[in-house]
């Protein structure tokens, strides 16, 4: 099963791939987390993507369309792939086609998490991760068990994206809107699009998830 998981930053997707990563084996293929990994071991794509990201814009649409496709290179066939933060414009929803075509997959969902954008400068400002596992966390909303201790892997340092600040959002939720938004009416014609309630819990968002993709039926 391959699926999009579409919304604007801050709406959950990385949370609920991670989720269905653990809990059914598929795979997330993250283009942010991609071009995190560059930037941080300074490759060239790393070093020519840095301000880019920095400042809330979009990267060229060639560098990310590259890197989905090296990924789905590397993946068994029978692991379903789950799109996270790709495509963002209709360039790279063309793109995915032809990468998926040339990998002999399908698209079969894209869900859509459904947000209010007043929520999402709180969700983003807050939010942190496990600076060893990468296990997401929120200062409000999902805070580790024992503080101070990531409740996955028992480390104790965290870490903020330099680009999660107020200033930064505001660009990344205009270029969703400008660029990303517009792209649902492709996946629409195809009658492939399922919209869930990204205000609800995030156990709740999990179950609407799996219900669309027919698990725990
Ligand atoms: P995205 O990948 O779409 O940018 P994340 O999954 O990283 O978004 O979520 C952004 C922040 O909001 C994280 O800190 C996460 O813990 C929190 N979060 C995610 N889903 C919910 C939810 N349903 N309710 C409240 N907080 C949430
Ligand atoms: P994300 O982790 O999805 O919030 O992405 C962080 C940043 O990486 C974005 O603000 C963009 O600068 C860049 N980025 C991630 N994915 C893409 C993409 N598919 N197309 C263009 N830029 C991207």
């Amino acid at each position: 099963m391959n699926i999009i998981l579409l919304g604007p930053p801050g709406a959950g997707k990385g949370t609920q791939a991670k989720r269905l990563v653990e809990r059914h084996g598929m795979r997330q293929l993250s283009t942010g987390d991609m071009l995190r990994a560059a930037v941080k071991a300074e490759t060239p794509t790393g070093l020519r993507v840095k301000a880019v990201m920095e400042a809330g814009e979009l990267v060229s649409d060639e560098i990310v369309s590259a890197l989905i496709s090296d990924e789905l290179e590397g993946m068994g066939r029978q692991t379903g792939a789950i799109f996270d933060g790709y495509p963002r414009t209709a360039e790279q929803a063309h793109s995915l086609d032809a990468i998926l075509r040339d990998h002999h997959r399908k698209l079969d969902h894209v869900i859509e998490l459904e947000v209010d954008e007043e929520a999402l400068v709180e969700r983003i400002t807050g939010r942190y991760t496990c600076a060893y596992c990468g296990q997401g966390y929120h200062d409000k909303f999902e805070r580790p068990k024992v503080e101070g201790t990531c409740d996955k892997c028992g480390h104790h340092e965290f870490k903020r994206r330099p680009d999660d600040n107020e200033e930064t959002v505001r660009t990344r939720l205009a270029e969703y809107r400008a660029k990303t938004a517009p792209i649902l009416p492709i996946y629409e014609e195809r009658g492939i699009v399922s919209r869930v309630d990204g205000m609800a819990d995030i156990d709740e968002v999990t179950g609407a998830t799996e219900a669309i993709l027919g698990f725990g039926q």
